[in-house]
């Protein structure tokens, strides 16, 4: 198997180079000392802001510190509780925005995992600034990536932000980080997989092609990525850092492509919901990871029940026939979706994605005729879902919704609703468009309900 080293030479490297933005990325062991000298090369600036979670700043925070001041730098740090959580959220970034509107010398530095890291980038890009990440956890897949997943008045988008000038990583911090975060990240990362599948959909239909930089770079290396869930789940070093190679390299392949295209698909759009709705489980807001990891298995699910039709039978005409016109899917829109701000935004999408009724012959026609090559393409690519769910729950993540506090009815209800709310095609458009939307859910839902799941979670 290709160690994590010789792919940060042979992938990240050259990705790196590539990257418009971003300079330097530093993966290593014990590499928090070297933070201080790191920055110095990325900025001018005599002073730095720290923006961190009181979780990161425990992490690695003080070191960083350290290293900054031996280098020179003044430091402030503005660290928020972690009681309740920080919010994914554009207004949960006003104070690190404020501070660095108010110092035009103050360079930002995000130390943390997820939520903060895409609060500083939007701060930092709000501000005209450049920004350094210092990761914490192999938890998710933005802190090379140009975009900050936040919702802006309740609505969740990926807001176009500027990737780090630098990344720096120190695996005994991300190996020592909770065992769920690392879980997590293997759930955003195994997102990657029904993706590819959409995309693959997407690119057979010629909606959206498959480029040769940003899908060699994360599916070609995919499944070496995810070969540790044990050792995710048990800090061990090499399946930590391998896990983060590949989370890295997917931010190198959204900022490649120009949008989060390889990085998110229907499992995202399922995730999304949960985010937006601010879902619970035990207390906490479930993670962006632990969310992919359960919309992953789903999106999964509905692959696999395709994948034992044959579309080479499709009545084209019959399909016509019953489809619904946009205002009968706007009807349909209203109510899946209940939240009045959501709605209105999910009816944008849909109206940029409704097809006419020639489109929607012709991309029948296609299936009908190309369907044995497709469910190649498609079978070589993707795992079972009852397969990954396995390596989801040994990595430590959830794989079905139960373990993140969704019944039944709610799954079928965020199922429902996430086909509206992106006008990406993805595996939700191709039920649409064969007319099993509602066919292919019910058929899969009793699985993803009674899954087994693997005990010792
Ligand atoms: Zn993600």
């Amino acid at each position: 198997m290709t160690t994590w080293t010789s792919q940060m030479d042979s992938l990240i490297a050259p990705a790196v180079a590539r990257s418009e933005v971003t300079d330097e990325v530093v993966v290593g062991a014990g590499t928090l000392d070297q933070s201080g000298a790191l920055i110095r090369r990325m900025t001018a600036m005599p002073r730095v802001l720290i923006c961190a979670d009181e979780a990161g700043f425990e992490a690695a925070g003080r070191p960083v510190v350290r290293s900054l001041e031996a280098t020179g730098f003044a430091v402030q740090t503005h660290v928020l509780p972690v009681t309740p959580l920080p919010k994914a959220s554009v207004e949960e970034a006003e104070p690190f925005r404020a501070m660095l509107a108010d110092d035009p010398d103050l360079f930002p530095v995000s130390v943390g995992s997820g939520v903060i890291n895409d609060l500083a980038k939007y701060a930092a890009y709000q501000s005209n600034r450049r920004y350094v990440s210092v990761a914490t956890a192999a938890s998710m897949d933005g802190y090379t990536s140009a975009g900050a997943p936040l919702a802006e008045n309740g609505f969740k988008v990926t807001i176009p932000t500027r990737a780090p000038i630098a990344m720096l990583a120190d695996l005994d911090v991300i190996a020592a980080a909770p065992a769920d975060m690392n879980g997590w990240g293997y759930g955003d990362l195994a997102g990657k997989v029904p993706a590819g599948g959409d995309w693959i959909l997407a690119d057979a239909l010629g909606i959206e092609p498959i480029d040769d930089v940003a899908w060699p770079l994360v599916q070609d290396h995919l499944s070496g990525w995810l070969s540790g869930p044990g050792g995710v789940k048990s800090g061990d070093r090499d399946s930590v850092a391998r896990l983060f190679t590949g989370l890295t390299a997917v931010g190198f392949a959204m900022e490649a492509h120009g949008s989060s295209r390889p990085a998110s698909g229907a499992d995202h759009q399922i995730a999304h919901m949960w985010e937006m709705e601010g879902h619970s489980h035990q207390g906490q807001k479930v993670s962006h990871g632990a969310a992919v990891s359960v919309g992953c298995v789903v999106s999964l699910a509905l692959f696999d029940w395709l994948l034992e039709h044959d579309l080479g039978a499709l009545n084209i005409e019959g399909v016509l026939s019953r489809a619904p016109d946009l205002a009968t899917r706007e009807a349909h829109l209203s109510e899946a979706i209940t939240d009045p701000k959501i709605a209105e935004k999910a009816k944008a999408e849909l109206a940029a994605k409704h097809a006419s009724r020639d489109v929607h012959a012709a991309r029948l026609k296609t299936l009908r005729n190309s369907w044995p090559c497709l469910r190649d393409r498609l079978s070589a690519h993707l795992y079972r879902h009852d397969t990954m769910a396995e390596m989801l729950q040994r990595a430590g993540a959830p794989a079905y919704g139960a373990q993140i506090g969704v019944s039944p009815d709610h799954l079928r209800a965020t199922m429902q609703a996430a086909a509206f709310i992106r006008r990406r095609y993805t595996i939700f458009d191709l039920l649409h468009d064969i007319g099993q939307t509602e066919v292919a859910f019910a058929a899969v839902l009793p699985s993803l309900t009674t899954g087994d799941l693997v005990a010792d979670l």
